[in-house]
């Protein structure tokens, strides 16, 4: 998979390289190309943005700047990029969407600034190319850097081969759209706290069946919205 970054604060994404994703774009699972969107302004500045029209705080980033950034940067004669817009305004990015972006070859993020992107970039971007405008969660950042990179790391965590063991990934909260219950390791007890009978019992069905009720319990006591979201044949015969 192919990831493009556009910003103005290309250095915000150094820990790209960092850790698994930094092994999973050496051992090139992935490749990751990070933009300075200055390098398209034309004036001595480097300004990328402007005073909103009709008035009201703050700046808007400017449409020639990112139409010039993501013409070079989405150039291609065949298939083109998924374009990434991150913004509060956007729909929720949840599991589900790293599930199916980390089945595109190739994404390009813009990561917007100030009180945002000129909205025609996107409807631009529109004509040519498949867009998703993303929110991480219900606050507001500062910039999209930081929302870039925790949508990479969903994504580029499920690519065949980043993940030590892929079983992790499947086994890991929203895959079956529960969270995932409590775990545990050695010492068997410490400062008093005992870890479970029975994921000692060494009876795997039983270490199944107890993982699946942590699961509902935690799931119904934290996110109530996840299980209404569930079809019911998906919970068995536990009563909701
Ligand atoms: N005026 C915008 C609004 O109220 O919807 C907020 C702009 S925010 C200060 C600046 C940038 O931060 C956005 O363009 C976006 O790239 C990023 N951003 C902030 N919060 C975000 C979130 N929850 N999810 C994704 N991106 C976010």
């Amino acid at each position: 998979m192919r990831i493009d970054v556009i910003t103005i604060f290309p250095e915000y994404l150094t820990p790209l390289r960092e850790a698994l994703l930094g092994k999973a774009i050496e051992r090139e699972r992935i490749s990751v190309g990070v933009h300075d969107l200055r390098d398209w302004t034309h004036d001595v500045h480097r300004s990328v943005d402007d005073s909103p029209y009709g008035g009201g705080p703050g700046m808007v980033m400017k449409p020639q700047v990112w139409g010039e950034a993501l013409d070079e940067v989405c150039a291609t004669s065949g298939r083109p990029p998924r374009l990434v817009v991150p913004t509060p305004a956007g729909k929720p990015f949840t599991q589900h969407t790293a599930v199916r972006w980390s089945r595109e070859p190739w994404l390009v993020v813009a990561c917007g600034r100030y009180e945002g992107i000129d909205q025609r970039v996107i409807a631009d971007a529109a004509r040519r190319m498949p867009v998703e405008e993303v929110s991480i969660g219900d606050y507001v950042l500062v910039g999209g850097e930081v929302a870039t990179l925790a949508m990479i790391e969903a994504v580029a965590r499920l690519l065949p081969g980043v993940l030590g063991n892929p079983a992790s990934a499947e086994q890991d909260s929203f895959s079956d759209g529960l969270l995932e219950g409590p775990c545990y390791t050695r010492p068997e007890t410490w400062r008093d706290l005992s870890v479970p009978e029975v994921l000692r019992s060494g009876d795997h069905a039983a270490i199944a069946r107890w993982r699946r009720d942590q699961a509902l319990e935690r799931t119904y006591e934290r996110r109530r919205d996840l299980l209404d979201a569930m079809p019911g044949e998906s919970l068995g015969s536990r009563d909701r």
